[in-house]
């Protein structure tokens, strides 16, 4: 099939002078806010990825926890090719079978009590939909964010968002948030209070340095909430779909959320965000809230053959086993450079003495792709599929770079 086949474009033709290569091109006309790497990839297998010299890579990043399922999967594209030839585009105005179909396992998949379901096309966006049903449905205008906590760049997620250099920029933003430690219950307490529509937060912070929340805490910020009569808005959009090792993270913490807000790994690559209301919490009044691609025919097919796959190969409870091999050997062989290892499932974050830059250049060297998480964490989300070879080989480099 052409996803397993390897074939890539052909370069485009420019005479006289040597074609630039697809990161030059993105260097040159791309926003600028991210620089790519100097490499091309043009095809992925499993967790593997190719570049254009046909160079294998690891990739223990799913392209940010995105790749669940791994990369090139061929029942993943044949859903999705399946579906494009029946019905590509239908918005929500009109019923469709497989949005219907998707929305029932996602709720089955929830459990009780949630009971309606806003589907979008990323992780801001189930953001910005949380913050939106909150504010409407509580009356109240106030939230309460952590610090470290990272929840999107659009203009309301930016409100929970913690960290300065992406707020600062973009002053005045939305008004209403206050930040508290991550893990501090009595700081939680004190900020949370009438005017407090929801609190908004990890399970497990993800790019704020792969944090869990400490043992007790959710259970302490649930009670918070419901003495002060504020929603728990909990963002699974990076510790969703299996990734700490059960489907959703807030399962293992006896823990649930008012809202719940998912994306990255929930269509399996392809864009789509979520976000899951507890029962009793809405209708939305007609008009308040909407997407043009969200809940498309193709997206809810990805989603449904993703949720699937999940739940029939018991993902999640491999990546518990993959992650708890992984803790293990790097607590155990870790070099002086490892100031702690931290994670749940495979999501696992390496704090370094030094800036993790240069060891994410090193492992790039070694074949491998990791993503940092703040200045002086490597993080590794591989996809919930990588063998056990593969992941060692992972290990075996991040434990020889930060010797
Ligand atoms: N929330 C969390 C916890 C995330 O990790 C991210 C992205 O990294 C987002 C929200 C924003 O998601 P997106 O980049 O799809 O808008």
């Amino acid at each position: 099939s052409a996803a397993r086949s390897g074939a890539s474009p052909p370069a485009p033709a420019m005479a006289g002078a040597a074609a630039p290569s697809a990161d030059e091109v993105e260097r040159a006309h791309g926003l600028g806010a991210i620089a790519p790497r100097p490499m091309t990839m043009v095809r992925g297998e499993g967790a593997a990825l190719f570049d254009a010299e046909g160079r294998r890579y690891i990739d223990a990043t799913s392209s940010y926890g995105v790749a669940c399922l791994g990369h090139g999967h061929a029942g993943l594209a044949r859903s999705v090719a399946d579906q494009a030839a029946r019905l590509t585009a239908l918005t929500v105005g009109y019923g469709s079978d497989v949005r219907a179909a998707y929305v029932t396992e996602l709720l089955d998949a929830l459990g009780s009590p949630f009971e309606r379901v806003f589907l979008c096309n990323s992780g801001t966006e189930a953001i910005e939909a949380a913050l939106k049903v909150a504010r409407h449905l509580s009356g109240r205008t106030g939230f309460v964010a952590c610090a470290r906590g990272f929840h999107g760049r659009t203009f309301g997620a930016l409100g929970a968002t913690a960290e300065p250099r992406y707020r600062e920029p973009f002053a005045p933003l939305v008004p209403g948030f206050d930040h508290v430690p991550f893990g501090d219950a009595d700081a939680m307490r004190e900020a949370v209070g009438p005017a407090t529509a929801a609190v908004v937060l990890e399970p497990i912070q993800g790019e704020g340095g792969v944090r869990p929340a400490p043992a007790g805490y959710l259970a302490e910020v649930r009670r918070i909430c419901d003495e002060a009569g504020a929603l728990l808005i909990l963002d699974e959009v990076q510790t969703g779909f299996g990734r700490t090792g059960e489907l959703f993270a807030f399962q293992g913490e006896g823990v649930t959320p008012d809202i719940v807000a998912l994306a990255k790994g929930i269509a399996g690559g392809v864009p789509m965000g979520a976000i899951a209301l507890r029962a009793g919490l809405g209708p939305m009044p007609l008009g308040s809230h909407g997407s043009t691609f969200g809940g498309s025919p193709l997206a809810c097919a990805a989603a449904l053959f993703t949720l699937r796959t999940l739940r029939e190969e018991a993902l999640p409870a491999r990546a518990a086993r993959f992650g708890e091999h992984a803790l293990e050997r790097l607590r155990a062989e870790a070099g002086r450079r490892v100031r702690e290892v931290r994670g749940r499932g495979l999501m696992i974050g390496i704090e370094l003495r030094t800036p993790a830059a240069p060891v994410l250049d090193a492992l790039v060297e070694r074949g491998v792709l990791a993503l940092g998480a703040g200045r002086t964490v490597v993080r590794l989300l591989p996809p919930l599929v990588i063998d056990a070879k593969d992941w060692d080989e992972v290990l075996d480099a991040v434990l020889e770079v930060t010797r």
